[in-house]
């Protein structure tokens, strides 16, 4: 429940911390006609904000890896939370896998990137260019 919570914080930081910084500018920029050293006063504030909000995202996975990797220890999903963790080494990569959502965990409890292998089985949704090209033509 904590680690769900965690998660979902660690998910939408960036995109609130945008949203953010585009209201901001949106105030800055009504403020150049009104009172130009407030817009920037504001870019300055803007810019030494920016140390504090990467800190708070370094504490917010600073909680969350602990939590994760409590839950593949107990062979739970930390995304989904399914029992469905197949162990590192399984398919030729060193990351657990949920075979239930798909989701890839490195062994510090991140999430990790899919790593492309070049022996790999093509995704059956993707687009084929050349023949969708040609049949169009
Ligand atoms: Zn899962």
């Amino acid at each position: 429940m904590l680690h769900t919570i965690v998660r979902t914080i660690r998910r939408f930081y960036p995109g609130v911390v945008f949203a953010g910084y585009l209201v901001a500018f949106l105030i800055a920029f009504a403020m150049v006609f009104m009172l130009p050293i407030g817009a920037l006063g504001m870019v300055f504030l803007a810019l030494m904000a920016l140390i504090p909000l990467v800190f708070v995202l370094g504490i917010v996975r600073a909680i969350e890896r602990p939590l994760a990797l409590k839950k593949l220890s107990a062979n739970r999903c930390p995304a989904c939370d399914a029992r469905a963790i197949e162990p590192p080494g399984a398919d030729h990569c060193d990351l657990y896998r949920c075979t239930n959502c798909g989701s890839h965990f490195s062994a510090s409890g991140e999430d990790a990137e899919v790593p492309d292998s070049p022996d790999a089985p093509e995704a059956p949704d993707s687009p084929e260019a050349p023949d969708s090209l040609s049949a169009s033509q």
